[in-house]
């Protein structure tokens, strides 16, 4: 018989004091609607402190459920693992039935391994239980050390991994456990506007800000017909991966190449990249404003790249007033490229396609750029009406096609009192 019940351990969200039940509420939320979308019918709980998953009527999950399961709970921030587990009365002869049917299935999976660790933790809340939490490890550990020689037990990290969880009113036997990303309910923390590129950065900068509970809505710059229209696919296929850790975020598209013309025509050379930036924040805040967005995200890393100094990155901030979050700034790329490996965005970024940042370049962009010379740059500009004109080129891309679409956001009429 297959396990009925899906037992959800907490991460940081165990710490949380008087606002738990918000984050809570949030998680319980998140976990529904992600299953919803494969699984009907499931209750989804709060039961002391664990998040339990059952069908109501308590039957066995078919293997396919198990299946889907397995894929989709590691998305859910703020858990930080989860086991299949029987829901079982409390008493030792019904546990211990149950341990010595599932046992020797659960070592299977290891095939003629060697050895395997094995540790066995007891919560007991049920106090009539007639053993303690450690007497309880005690006598398991006992009966399958002797039984099985290849078990040996390791209680800091094991494969089989052994918890009983004894209530009043039944327990949870499980035999393994999986991990889960830990961090916050995606939603707990505001709402955010990613600045997405197609590059490595960016999208582990989103991962991260999203597992602090902040949802994300992601705006990519692009110079159609100076870039090519695969790199929205592509930024699209990036959103998309994202967007299975949270509700599916938009991703919006802004043709960015007239705004780079004007700063062409207009300004020294060395401070475009500088003012395609500057540009950039200028016309994510607009968008922020009309859709309610706090935050700005970005995947700068100090001194990746020549333009990514101190000095510069505060030169760019001061075009807004807005909040910037730079996530990875302190990151080495190894680190920045294992994250993006675990989250599976790597691949799709090491597709080649040219960047828009690269259009126009320079050979020699300016690494300390002065504000007072970057102010006189921009005085040959009409700021207001260039930023109106990167909005005016604002449209969603579709993330089931990677197309555009054509109807203008909702949030670029109101902005342009349409
Ligand atoms: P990434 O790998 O994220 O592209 P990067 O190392 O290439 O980053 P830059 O190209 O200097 O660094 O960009 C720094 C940050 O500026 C990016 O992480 C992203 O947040 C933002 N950015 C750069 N280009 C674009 C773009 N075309 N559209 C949206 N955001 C961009
Ligand atoms: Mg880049």
């Amino acid at each position: 018989m297959n396990p009925n019940a899906v037992l959800c351990r907490y991460g940081e969200l165990a710490l949380k004091g008087n606002n738990r039940p918000v984050f809570e509420k949030q998680l319980l939320k998140n976990l529904r609607y992600k299953l919803k979308q494969e699984l009907k019918g499931l209750a989804v709980k709060i039961v002391q402190g664990r998040v339990v998953i059952q069908y109501p009527d308590l039957r066995a999950f078919e293997d396919q459920d198990m299946e889907i399961m397995t894929r989709l709970i590691p998305f859910i921030f703020g858990l930080k693992s989860f086991s299949f587990a029987w829901w079982v009365p409390s008493n030792l002869e019904d546990i211990e039935k149950h341990l010595e049917t599932f046992f020797p299935q659960a070592l299977k999976k290891f095939g003629d391994q060697q050895e395997i660790t094995y540790r066995m933790r007891v919560r007991r809340s049920y106090k009539k239980f007639p053993l303690s939490s450690h007497d309880t490890e005690l006598y398991f550990a006992e009966k399958f050390l002797m039984k099985y020689s290849f078990l040996k037990v390791n209680l800091r990290e094991a494969e089989m991994d052994v918890a009983l969880e004894i209530r009043d009113r039944g327990t949870f036997v499980s035999l393994t456990k999986e991990m889960c990303w830990g961090g916050l309910p995606s939603g707990t923390g505001g709402k955010g506007l990613a600045l997405l590129s197609g590059g490595i950065d960016s999208p582990v900068a989103c991962h991260k800000m999203m597992a602090r509970g902040i949802h994300l809505h992601y705006l990519t710059f692009h110079s159609f017909p100076y870039t090519d229209l695969n790199l929205l696919e592509k930024v699209g296929k990036i959103a998309n991966s994202l967007n299975q850790w949270q509700k599916a975020g938009m991703l919006f598209a802004c043709n960015f190449a007239s705004v780079q013309r004007v700063i062409r025509d207009s300004c020294n050379p060395r401070y475009r990249t500088i003012l395609y930036r500057r540009f950039m924040f200028r016309i994510a805040e607009k968008l922020s404003h009309s859709c309610k967005f706090q935050a700005l995200i970005t995947g700068d890393a100090l001194a990746q790249v020549a333009s990514q100094t101190v000095v510069n990155m505060s030169v760019i901030d001061s075009a807004t007033s807005m909040l910037v979050l730079r996530p990875i700034v302190s990151e080495d790329k190894d680190t920045v490229v294992a994250h993006a490996r675990k989250i599976d965005t790597f691949d799709i970024s090491n597709i080649q396609c040219a960047d828009s940042c690269t259009v126009f370049q320079p050979d020699k962009p300016i690494t300390k750029a002065k504000l007072r010379e970057v102010e006189y740059q921009e005085s040959k500009l009409d700021i207001d009406e260039l930023v109106l004109e990167g909005i005016r080129n604002i449209k969603f891309v579709d993330l089931k096609s990677g197309e555009l679409m054509d109807q203008p956001p909702r949030a670029v009429k109101e902005i342009l009192g349409e």
